[in-house]
């Protein structure tokens, strides 16, 4: 490996693995400066409390202003380079017009000086600067490496911020941090307050450390657990005796050591005796030692890192195996994980999660479309949130605009407070609409359907007076199991969808999974999963799937003949003919077995792209188009509906999105065929005005925004609403097109609902 690579990459593991912030600043600096041969190395982070960068570390000048030197913003080198958010390289310093001088420091003697910004996420966090005697300027690959340098560290030392608050309230001063804040993007509206309870997650990295009651059991834990682990590699040894060599034996060997060497051990059982429990208190010890052993230069010492490591892992999955106390949930919990799934709200009994909060994902994930149809608040892709201190620490979700807080001061924690009475009452509110049709002021009706999944989706859709179902998506109940569902199982699980909206239309999308839902019981690993095997491929390759899945969604609605069933990810006329074909060859064998079955009407899912410019192809073939905005947007934008890096530029009020979602509108009715939308987009007020006025013969979308698009919808007049369409499509920026809406919907006097959003000043 290239030596510069390989410095920068262990400047990056060395600072990762120190305890604080401080420490982190302090390693970086003192090895930047060896690793450059310079006299100086010193870190400004920008302090947003008194709006200056405060120097953090400093090799090479005087140590003493650590902690206390401010630099302003408009002054200086330091300042210019803040500004400028690129790197400058000076010969030297003092001719420069910015050059400023600060008296304490002990610059003196240093000519060359060279800065580089810490740029995190679009935000500046602080500079970086080196500096020597000699009236040099730093050649190419110095500068190449001070800027690749503060890239790299960028997240860390985001990370280290975040953490550092988090680790100090773990720590005696607990109560000296307020209003700790992490940003994430907005997954479902809403705001909580509740205690967090980490969820998941088998990795290390993710074990949260919970405080135990009883130690001394803990380290009983911890002994029987090491056992297993033992006896299991002596099996494994004698299994493979005669196969390996004497020296590939020993390796066997090297690992029993390991765990009998007692130093290991012990420091567990003493973090267990400081109050914390087994598993956590392991994978912190773990976690430490084989970072010491990651930092070394000797490969063969590496490597012994990544043993700890798999040791680790498989001490803990005996631990959480052996974990008999099933964890009750306190009044109002908030679910924290790194990369939380569907699945485990099926594991836990969610009545009592008020709030959802994911290090991953973005607000098109699954889970936080899962829970938008529930109605918790949630925060995806808090990408600095450290899960595994979280727990049991009290939050307040805002899951309006993304963030997540603890500690706050009563003053904001009475504005959250009174947000969520605020939230009941307009519930409340609108619980008035339930029963009154979803029609403009000049008499449109527009069908409005739900997205549904979970059983408590088909109540709460009830509740809210549903015309039907636009999209139910089956792959959630196979989520929930631990094998495929049989036949059996299905039709039942499907008729309590038909029953319960009869004689209402519910549609019954098949198996979608692949992207970012799989099943656990059968796993799809690809390095590309939204472009790869995926919905309706997956279950054409798999035919016996498809097939049993068919039946049972027929047989389901024997009697009831108000099931539609939708073809996802369709991207060819072939995918649709073949489907389309088993599906009448299913149809005809049930009819052959006796069974009363009624031809469903058949629908495909507009959401690749392909499918726009063979609308007329698509719709000679089905009995109507859904179309599916969360995908379309996905694939039209080339953006990862979960990636929060690119959450800013997913947007479906992006000018070609909105094009699109009217070309679709214009060519479904051209050829006579229906067509509804069930993405996320149909479920936010405005863009229901906009979508309704586009033409769309249904929006179907999750059951808690049901009542607030019948709010805004009863409040227009669809003579008004239509020229609004080109209006908004005429923009070249989703930014402006959203506010063409916004002000014309201002104007008209709709009012589309709390917009807590914009109400900045709590931060
Ligand atoms: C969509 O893609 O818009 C859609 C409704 O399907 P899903 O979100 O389940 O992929
Ligand atoms: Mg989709």
């Amino acid at each position: 490996m290239d030596a510069m690579l390989k410095t920068l990459k262990r400047i990056v593991q060395e600072v990762n693995a120190a305890p604080d912030l401080n420490a982190a600043m302090a390693k970086l600096v003192l090895r930047i400066q060896q690793s450059m041969s310079v006299q100086v190395c010193s870190a400004f982070l920008w302090d947003k409390s008194v709006e200056r960068y405060r120097l953090m570390a400093t090799e090479g000048l005087n140590k003493n202003d650590v902690g206390t030197l401010l630099l302003e913003k408009n002054k200086g080198i330091v300042g210019l380079v803040g500004r400028r958010e690129e790197p400058v390289n000076l010969a030297n310093a003092s001719d420069h017009p910015s050059f400023h001088y600060v008296h304490s420091l002990g610059e003196e003697s240093l000519k060359a000086f060279m800065a580089a910004p810490i740029i995190h996420q679009k935000k500046l966090l602080g500079i970086l600067v080196v500096q020597r005697t000699e009236a040099r300027a730093f050649d190419e690959a110095e500068e190449a490496f001070l800027v690749t340098m503060g890239a790299q560290l960028a997240g860390v030392i985001a990370h280290a911020q975040a953490t550092g608050g988090m680790k100090a309230m773990a720590g005696k001063s607990a109560d000296s941090i307020e209003n700790i804040r992490f940003d994430g993007v907005a997954g479902a509206p809403g705001v909580a307050i509740g205690q967090a309870v980490v969820v998941g997650g088998t990795e290390l990295e993710d074990v949260p450390l919970y405080a135990c009651k009883d130690p001394q059991r803990e380290v009983s834990k911890l002994k029987a657990a090491f056992e297993r682990v033992r006896e299991d590699i002596k099996q494994a040894g004698k299994a493979l005796q005669d196969q390996l060599q004497p020296e590939e034996q020993a390796l066997f060997g090297a690992y029993l050591n390991m765990l009998e060497d007692s130093t290991l051990g012990d420091e567990v059982a003493r973090r267990i005796n400081e109050g914390y429990a087994a598993s956590g208190s392991l994978a912190a010890v773990v976690m430490e030692y084989s970072s010491q052993f990651d930092a070394m230069d000797d490969p063969y010492l590496r490597e012994r890192g990544a043993d700890i490591r798999d040791m680790g892992r498989r001490v803990l999955s005996y631990l959480e195996s052996n974990d008999d106390e099933t964890r009750e949930l306190p009044e109002r919990a908030i679910l924290v994980g790194d990369e939380l799934t569907p699945a485990i709200l099926g594991q836990i009994s969610e009545n009592r999660i008020v709030g959802i909060v994911s290090r991953q994902g973005s607000s098109n994930s699954h889970i936080a479309i899962i829970a938008r149809a529930m109605g918790i608040p949630t925060v995806m892709g808090l990408v600095d949130m450290p899960v595994k201190v979280m727990d049991g620490k009290q939050l307040v979700v805002d899951g309006y605009r993304g963030h997540l807080y603890h500690n706050l001061t009563a003053e904001k924690l009475s504005y959250f407070e009174a947000i969520v009475v605020e939230e009941e009452e307009s519930a409340a509110d609108l619980e008035r609409l339930k029963d009154l049709p979803c029609e403009t002021l000049d008499g449109y009706n527009v069908p409005l359907l739900v997205n549904t999944g979970l059983l408590t989706d088909v109540v709460r859709s009830q509740d809210r007076g549903a015309d039907g179902v636009g999209l139910y998506r089956t792959e959630v109940p196979f989520m929930m199991r631990e094998r495929f569902p049989t036949e059996r199982e299905q039709i039942e699980i499907y008729r309590e969808q038909l029953q319960a909206f009869a004689p209402r239309k519910v549609t019954m999308r098949t198996l979608d999974i692949g992207g970012d839902k799989s099943l656990p019981y059968f796993p799809i690993e690809e390095q590309n999963p939204f472009l790869g095997w995926r919905g309706i491929r997956v279950t054409l390759d798999h035919p016996e799937i498809f097939l049993i899945q068919v039946r049972a969604m027929l047989r389901a609605s024997e009697g009831l003949d108000n099931l539609r069933i939708l073809l996802p990810m369709v991207s060819s006329t072939t995918e649709l003919e073949e489907a389309s074909h088993l599906i009448h060859r299913v149809e005809h064998e049930l009819q052959s077995e006796g069974y009363d079955i009624k031809t469903p009407e058949v629908g495909v899912m507009i959401e690749v792209p392909a499918a726009l410019y063979q609308i007329r192809d698509y719709a000679s073939r089905v009995d109507f188009l859904s179309v599916g905005s969360n995908d379309l947007t996905q694939y039209l934008l080339a953006v990862d509906r979960n990636n929060p890096r690119v959450a800013d530029l997913y947007d479906t009020f992006h000018p070609s999105v909105l094009k699109a979602l009217k070309h679709i509108v214009d060519e479904a009715h051209a050829y006579g065929v229906s067509v509804t939308i069930c993405g996320e987009f149909a479920g936010d007020p405005a863009g229901a005005i906009l979508l309704s006025a586009m033409g769309f013969d249904g929006l179907s979308m999750s059951a808690s925004s049901l009542l607030r698009v019948k709010s805004v919808l009863r409040q227009i007049d669809m003579t008004w609403a239509r020229p609004l369409v080109d209006e908004v499509l005429n923009n070249d920026s989703p930014l402006i097109a959203r506010s063409v809406l916004d002000y014309a919907l201002k104007r008209y006097g709709v009012s589309v609902g709390p917009n807590y959003k914009d109400q900045n000043h709590i931060d």
